[in-house]
């Protein structure tokens, strides 16, 4: 086993009725590693990330995290989101509940901490996404980019190996996006691994060591932020890139 991958996909196919989704995908995510997805509505990003945490079952393929089969009976789902943990374009936060109340919650139930544990890990991380002050207020009350960070907090909560984003940024008013990618960068910067669908390309060109372009079910090319942006040949992503 390469002992520095923590997710490898391997021809990874998976259909909606007759539609193809997506079509034999081989895809692998070092550890440290920051891969941004992109591609245009309806490539498959989603799907690919949803079938990485089992939100999704492939029709055929494997998925290995830490060289872990997570299709294998012995997986426990709720362990495995836990550590591949997933930030959603709307927030999928409890609104009943305060933004501790959010942070603490899955702490409890899936990594089995006491109260007052959880309740020092989730305010270290709502400090650090700079929401210490709004810890007790009703998440309905925040605004979207609060509540995107709130998210972005209990899922550090967690202690993942890796964070699934999708499109993070997609759902806020343009003047929130930035506070928003402002923490993904400074989770970048300390070496969290983390895949990114994101439709934001300065954002993807800033922070990604790789760069991945879905086109239609397949990765039709990847490379380094230099290698997709300047000088590629591919003509569905230049176009893709030019429309931006
Ligand atoms: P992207 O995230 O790149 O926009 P998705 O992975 O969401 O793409 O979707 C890829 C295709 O699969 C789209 O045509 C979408 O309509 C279809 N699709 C996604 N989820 C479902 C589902 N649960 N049932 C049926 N079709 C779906
Ligand atoms: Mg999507």
């Amino acid at each position: 086993m390469m002992t520095n991958t923590i997710i490898e996909i391997n021809h990874l196919s998976k259909k909606f009725n007759n539609l193809e989704v997506l079509k034999d995908i081989d895809f692998s995510i070092k550890k440290g590693e920051v891969v941004v997805i992109i591609g245009s509505s309806g490539s498959g990003k989603s799907t690919l990330l949803r079938c990485m945490n089992l939100l999704e079952i492939p029709d055929s393929g494997n998925v290995l995290f830490e060289g872990i089969n997570i299709m294998d009976k012995s997986v426990n789902i709720d362990k495995l989101r836990s550590k591949m943990t997933m930030v959603f374009q709307q927030f999928n936060l409890f609104s009943n509940k305060t933004v501790l109340g959010n942070c603490i919650l899955a702490q409890m139930k899936v990594l089995k901490r006491k109260k007052q544990e959880a309740t020092e890990m989730a305010l270290a991380n709502l400090e650090k996404v700079g929401l210490l002050d709004k810890k007790d207020y009703k998440v309905t009350k925040l605004s979207g980019g609060q509540k995107q960070r709130v998210a972005i907090a209990r899922a550090l909560c967690m202690n993942p190996e890796i964070i699934l984003f999708d499109e993070p940024t997609s759902a806020l008013d343009p003047e929130m996006v930035n506070e928003v990618l402002q923490v993904i960068k400074s989770l970048a910067k300390e070496g969290m691994s983390m895949v990114i669908v994101t439709h934001e390309m300065n954002f993807a060109k800033e922070v990604a060591d790789r760069i991945v372009f879905m086109d239609q079910g397949v990765i039709a090319i990847q490379g380094t932020p230099q290698e997709i942006f300047e000088g590629n040949d591919n003509e569905r992503l230049n176009k893709f890139i030019n429309a931006k």
